[in-house]
């Protein structure tokens, strides 16, 4: 490294002002990571020239640096999108979608076992913000064309729903949205844009929560939302920019940095889950193993038909002769397994849920317990399971 030596300014000036360019010609398979708020113009006329409407160029930090762009253009890709924005969270990505297509008048169908806080978002947006939300059956599959309103314009689908996992029938619901002009949005994260081809099966919007299997770290919180149509993502970036929507692009990094690994990770979770749920589903404390890719689970046949992988993450029913107390010293006498929320991580994790309270018309006894499977060894998992069921 070579320096220009000379002091023709004050001190600050000089290290504020630092003239050092590094070489050209730098090559690596990391994707820089570029911080700013500010952007640089080479002169006023760049500046009037850009817009933040265009990914083509640069305006702003908040609107995206190289980084953050390289990380939508590949989720994108995963997806099978062709433009993505990044949130600072699963939420986040919810929220933005919500926003954007729903006006004080318009009506929002959400299934009845989605993602907890996209039902509280929506009871939000009706009791304050003049928005109807209804609730309905995740199973409903053609017949929500009878719950389709003049003023219904987006219908969420999560799939599978992420604590009682029924798998809903998205083809089905698409077909009957496509009809009535409604949009429909998936909330994607269990399939980590690996196991199901959200827009091949006709969904118009993808929000991923980057916090799962893409990050993989359980260290990052990021959510995007994925789509193939232009206009669509047009009304999604002027909402995006309107509610400063913006990730940091360390995270961004992190997030980049284990992507290429996701279909690999995706896939030993997968079978480690299905090893541990098929032995749980010879148990007798178990009544009912909650894994799509078993038959106890609702809609398996669809997640048959439409699904090529299933990931870490299913529930189980303990037999209802089983109190929530002893059920809650099966969970804390787990050692592998950590009491904690989310998952995509590679350490396995359990929780315990009042489900008859999250849900409409829950109508199964039994506590139900979630297991996300992590990647440890399979068989130490169940020896872990195990031995904590001899304490109920
Ligand atoms: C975790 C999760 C979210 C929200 O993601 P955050 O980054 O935690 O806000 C949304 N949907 C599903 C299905 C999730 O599992």
């Amino acid at each position: 490294m070579e320096c220009n030596g000379k002091k023709a300014s004050g001190f600050n000036t000089q290290i504020i002002h630092d003239e050092y360019q590094a070489p050209a010609g730098f090559a690596a398979f990391t994707v820089p990571i570029h911080h700013a708020s500010t952007v640089l113009f080479d002169n006023v006329a760049a500046m009037r020239a850009r817009t933040w409407l265009e990914k083509s160029s640069y305006t702003y930090g908040l609107h995206g640096t190289p980084t953050s762009f390289t990380l939508e253009a590949r989720l994108a890709q995963i997806e099978g999108g062709n433009h993505c924005l990044l949130a600072p969270s699963g939420l986040a990505a919810i929220t933005l979608i919500d926003l954007t297509f729903l006006q004080s008048g318009d009506d929002v169908l959400i299934p009845d076992n989605a993602y907890g806080p996209n039902r509280e978002l929506a009871n939000w947006l009706s009791g304050s913000f003049g928005v109807s939300a209804r609730f309905y059956d995740p199973l409903i599959g053609a017949g929500i064309t009878d719950l389709i309103q003049s003023n219904t314009k987006l219908i969420w689908t999560e799939a599978p729903g992420s604590v009682s996992m029924e798998v809903p029938d998205i083809p089905a619901i698409c077909a009957a949205a496509r009809e009535k002009g409604v949009l429909v949005a998936l909330d994607n994260t269990w399939a980590a844009g690996v196991a199901f081809s959200a827009f091949d099966h006709g969904v118009d919007i993808v929000m991923q929560a980057l916090t799962k299997y893409q990050s993989g770290g359980s260290d990052v919180l990021m959510g995007a939302v994925i789509t193939r149509s232009k206009e669509l993502n047009a009304r999604l970036l002027t909402a995006h920019m309107r509610l400063g929507l913006g990730v940091g692009m360390d995270d961004a990094y992190l997030v980049l940095r284990n992507l290429p690994t996701l279909k690999l990770r995706f896939d030993a979770h997968d079978s480690s889950a299905r090893k541990v749920a098929r032995w749980l589903s010879q148990r007798p404390e178990i009544t009912k193993v909650l894994h799509p890719a078993l038959p106890d689970c609702p809609g398996h046949d669809v997640w048959k038909r439409d699904f090529t992988g299933a990931g870490g993450l299913f529930s189980v029913l303990f037999d209802a002769r089983y109190s929530e107390q002893q059920t809650d010293r099966f969970v804390d006498h787990l050692k592998l397994f950590k009491i904690g929320f989310s998952w995509g991580g590679a350490h396995s994790l359990c929780v315990p849920y009042r489900i008859e309270k999250m849900r409409g018309n829950w109508t199964d006894k039994g506590v139900l317990v979630r297991f996300n499977i992590g990647l440890e060894d399979a068989d130490d998992l169940i020896a872990d399971i195990e031995q904590a069921l001899m304490q109920l």
